[in-house]
């Protein structure tokens, strides 16, 4: 008889202080040592990702005058960043509703887009709007999240199965989001993204175990999963989630800027309760069992296969030693961190901002003396190519999956039954 477990029983067992939760981390680690993960062993294995997500959006609604005043707003600017103002016009109310796109670029602050602004709201700051009214009278506030009537965040496109990495296979170098830097010509260089055995979708392949509506942390807030994203298919599902700003951690949002712009940072976290054999023996026990599909950059046709243990192994905190830096006359990676992490203290890197560092290990490719991190050399063609970037973050997926877990031991995120299953398109059309 294959065993089984309901929902109930787990939530019982998360009441009485009995019920056994692994991060996702934690399970492939003790596989890795040899250890045995039997039904009897976790009742939930918590999953997380974080990595650039283009398809986020802020939803606001806020006042901006008293009633009566003012027909609607037609222009709405945040921090230098044009908004959507509408759908709901609210004649004479003196309230705007809005939408802004994490990617939006400001005009008016150097690298700061819609995901700069995510995090500055969910940090306390004060932010600037400006707005036009259909009078054309110019209106300018002053605004934190606690004055925001509605704030939250929604993406389109989250948590994708795992992703790819790319290989420029021209003579040239190229701008584009897969990179910090020009990405350098001629098969020299990596970078990939998808944090790999830890990611929600890997982990429950046949969508058993969370769907429509379903509990998830966002950038460590409660939302809830809203169903299929854009884009998706069976083999590259993605969901969309909406989660409220108030309750998000800094240090899980941002932004990251590439050669080709800024992205926004999101990160997600999504609960697997074991409630079936099945459903354990589809969690992911090594990262050499995912695969990651090498893609020439432009153009996107599959030159390669690698798997995501060639990737990820243990190597996911970078390291700064300020001992090690030798105050070089001219700093190699003093402006060239996407995340804006380093802390620069007499024009030198003195000490790295954890909460805004990706691990993504664009400073270790420039100065490998004071940045130390494995970036791993893959096998290419017979050739050891190296990887250069790492545009997911493990380390910060690691992080959440056990915030997630500690949430659930206290009792503070609930746990409960999809309210249908995810359905996915065969194919893109
Ligand atoms: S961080 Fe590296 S490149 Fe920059 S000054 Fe120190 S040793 Fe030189
Ligand atoms: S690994 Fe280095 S370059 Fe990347 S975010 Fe951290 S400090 Fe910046």
């Amino acid at each position: 008889m294959p065993k089984k477990r309901k929902l109930s029983e787990i939530r019982k067992k998360v009441e009485n202080g009995s019920a056994i939760i692994l991060t996702a981390q934690e399970l492939i680690d003790q596989v890795s040592e040899g250890k045995t993960v039997k039904f009897e062993d976790v009742d939930i294995v918590t999953t997380a990702t974080k990595g650039l997500m283009s398809g986020l959006m802020g939803i606001f609604s806020f006042r901006l005058s008293p009633p009566k005043t003012l027909r609607k707003f037609t222009e709405v600017d945040i921090n230098g960043i044009p908004t959507f103002p509408g759908p709901c016009p609210n004649e004479y109310l003196g309230i705007v509703d809005l939408i802004i796109y994490g990617t939006t670029q400001s005009q008016t602050i150097d690298n700061y887009c819609g995901g700069s602004l995510f995090r500055d709201i969910v940090e306390g700051k004060q932010v600037e709007i400006l707005a036009k009214s259909a009078e054309g009278e110019t209106i300018k506030k002053e605004m934190r999240l606690a004055d925001m009537q509605f704030a939250k965040l929604a993406g389109t496109r989250q948590a994708i199965k795992n992703y790819n990495a790319m290989i420029n296979c021209e003579t040239y170098n190229v701008d584009t989001i897969f990179s910090c830097l020009p990405f350098s010509p001629n098969k020299s260089e990596i970078t990939f993204s998808g944090c790999g055995a830890l990611n929600p979708f890997q982990n429950d392949p046949e969508f058993e175990s969370f769907g429509v509506g379903s509990p998830v942390l966002v950038n460590g807030a409660l939302g809830y999963l809203m169903g299929p994203g854009t884009r998706n298919y069976i083999e590259k599902p993605n969901m969309m989630t909406i989660a409220p700003f108030e309750g998000m951690k800094p240090e899980y949002m941002g932004a990251f800027k590439t050669s080709y712009g800024l992205e926004p940072i999101c990160s997600l976290a999504v609960p697997i309760p074991i409630l079936n054999e099945k459903i354990l023996n589809n969690i992911v026990k090594s990262d050499k069992l995912v695969k990651l599909t090498i893609l020439s950059l432009v153009g996107r046709e599959k030159v390669g296969e690698i798997t995501y243990g060639d990737v990820w192994d243990n190597n996911f905190l970078m390291k700064f030693n300020p001992d090690a830096c030798k105050n070089c006359e001219e700093c190699k990676a003093i402006d060239k961190c996407p995340t804006n992490a380093f802390i620069i203290k007499n024009g030198m890197i003195s000490a790295i901002d954890r909460s805004r560092c990706f691990n993504c290990g664009n400073c270790t490719h420039l100065c490998p003396e004071a940045f130390d991190l494995d970036l791993k050399l893959v096998s290419f063609e017979d050739t050891a190519v190296p990887i250069v970037l790492r545009q997911s973050d493990r380390y910060g997926a690691i992080k959440l999956a056990e915030h997630l877990k500690l949430m659930i031991l206290k009792g503070e995120f609930p746990l409960r039954k999809p309210i249908s299953k995810l359905q996915f398109a065969q194919t893109i059309k």
